[in-house]
């Protein structure tokens, strides 16, 4: 694999480009349709790929919080009653307003995130689609009207705004997972308070901006990035006046989120860790198996929710699949997110770097072999090798645990039972990839395994148009598709009698 370093030393001038747009990112709180300084020392946001502070901005304590409710709560009954038309062309302008400033978040996302600039590209494709599709959305909430059984009167079932909603999103995906929730709430007709990760809240920041270029009335969306998620979280979750909180990230912080949200009685939308299976079968085609894997395990880092964590091939095809993989592998070229012809970027930051050489380490201790990679290079930043392994062997944590890296890690398997029982032996339950030729063998295997989703011949399945989400560990609720809506309504029941 090529490693580049021309990332900028941390002493050096940053790219005129980059300062001019870093320059434009507004760092404040945004309460109310006003843009705040913050009281507490501000939070440091920085380059993964050098390791430099990029920008600061305001953290946001409790009590703003709490103000960020209240304006959301003000705002709520106002943007419920605006028609569904009108919600559904601001929605529409926001999405064309990003087409119109795509290279200034594409190139945002990977300077405070790290993912090659291609890939930023198309996540505000993949995140603008959902202010497309929840623009079409927010005019066709419908209902149903017809008489009781007993015919003694009318049954009108309606569908109403749930409320104020609090949304909790990850690093990761710093524009989808915003719009993912921002899009279907205002579609339905909420107010939110939104909490972007510490790490990565400048692509919100500017969000923000963009949805008040696009019309969004003051008050509608309020963002407050803090460093201290739980102080500022614990009040808002507790408010009688919110009524929704949607949470995207880890399976630990989800189950404590739920455990608050519980004492309010809170609609929740919960997408989770995941552990996806890509299972290979001996009769599948296996360059479009290699085409999937690294799309499903390379694509972002490695740091999806979706990314492939677990390949089970069938010993039969087990050397040739590692063999092929790896040779695409060593081709990967690894650098700044910015540089021409970046492939994979720096991982979030050293903790996950650490976490790679444990799980390889515990991995080979238990029998495991590097075919490539398995390091971090010597060079400044967060960065790992793409890493494959071979014959990793049951009870190894790299099966157990979510990667979220660029390791792939291959065991085998003899029987469909066999692959069944690998694929369903975890926790989680979000995603889970089977190549396979035959469609009887690839329709038993939707059956079986146990997720939410399933990709069949494909290593990327997220569409807005889809309903994306998890079942056990991974998760409570869909986002995106006809459904994704409805976990921003509730449902009203009236009963007319015939007079
Ligand atoms: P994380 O759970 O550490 O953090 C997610 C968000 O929760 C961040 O905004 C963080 O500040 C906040 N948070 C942390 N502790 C909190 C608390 N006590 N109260 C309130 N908020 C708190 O996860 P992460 O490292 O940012 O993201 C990676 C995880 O997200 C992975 O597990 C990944 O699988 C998951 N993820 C899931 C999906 C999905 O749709 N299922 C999508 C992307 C990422």
């Amino acid at each position: 694999m090529t490693i580049s370093d021309t990332a900028a030393p941390t002493d050096a001038a940053l790219d005129p480009r980059e300062a001019e747009l870093l320059a434009r990112v507004p760092d404040g709180l945004f309460i109310g349709g006003v843009w705040e300084a913050g009281s507490a020392a501000p939070i440091e946001v920085k380059d993964p790929a050098t390791g430099r502070v990029i920008k600061r901005i305001a953290n946001a304590q409790p009590e703003d919080g709490i103000r960020a409710l209240d304006a959301a709560a003000a705002a709520a009954d106002a943007w419920a009653a605006t028609p569904p038309r009108t919600r559904a062309e601001i929605l529409r302008r926001a999405f064309d307003l990003l087409q119109e400033r795509r290279d200034d978040f594409a190139l945002l996302m990977t300077l405070e995130m790290g993912k090659p600039l291609a890939e930023a590209n198309g996540e505000v494709t993949y995140g603008g689609e959902f202010l497309r599709w929840f623009s079409e959305e927010a005019v066709r909430i419908g209902g149903r009207y017809g008489r009781n059984p007993e015919g003694t009167g009318s049954m009108i079932v309606s569908q109403r705004p749930v409320g104020p909603c609090y949304l909790i999103t990850p690093w990761n995906f710093p524009l989808a997972m915003a719009t993912r929730k921002i899009a279907p709430a205002l579609a339905a007709g909420c107010t939110v308070v939104v909490k972007p990760a510490e790490l990565t809240p400048l692509t919100t920041l500017l969000f923000a901006q963009l949805l008040a270029d696009a019309g969004v009335p003051a008050g509608v969306v309020n963002i407050v990035p803090t460093h201290n998620a739980g102080a500022l979280s614990e009040p808002i979750i507790a408010d009688p006046r919110l009524r929704k909180l949607s949470f995207t990230g880890s399976t630990p912080v989800g189950r404590r989120l739920l455990a608050q949200a519980g004492q309010n009685v809170l609609r929740t939308s919960m997408e989770l860790g995941g552990n996806a299976p890509f299972i290979v079968f001996e009769d599948a085609d296996i360059e479009k198996a290699v085409e999937g894997a690294m799309l499903a395990k390379f694509r972002n880092i490695g740091q999806a929710c979706t990314a492939a964590n677990r390949f089970l091939v069938h010993e039969s095809v087990a050397e040739e699949f590692a063999a092929r993989v790896t040779e695409r592998v060593n081709a990967l070229s690894l650098g700044r997110g910015t540089d021409d012809g970046v492939t994979i970027g720096p991982l979030i930051d050293d903790r996950a770097v650490a976490s790679m050489s444990v799980l390889i380490g515990d991995a080979v201790d238990r029998g495991a072999r590097i075919l490539t990679g398995g390091k971090a290079p010597e060079r400044d930043g967060c960065f790992f090798e793409p890493t494959v392994l071979i014959g990793v062997q049951p009870g190894s944590e790299i099966l157990r645990e979510e990667i979220f890296g660029p390791v792939l890690a291959i065991s085998t398997f003899a029987t469909e039972d066999e692959a069944v029982a690998g694929a369903n032996e975890t926790e989680y339950g979000l995603v889970g990839y089977v190549f396979t030729n035959d469609l009887a063998r690839g329709q038993r295997m939707i059956d079986r395994i146990d997720t939410g989703m399933m990709g069949l011949n494909t290593g990327l399945v997220s569409n807005a148009a889809a309903p994306f989400g998890g079942v056990k560990q991974s998760g409570l609720g869909r986002e995106g598709g006809a459904e994704g809506i409805h976990e921003y309504l509730s449902t009203k029941y009236t009963l007319i009698p015939a007079s």
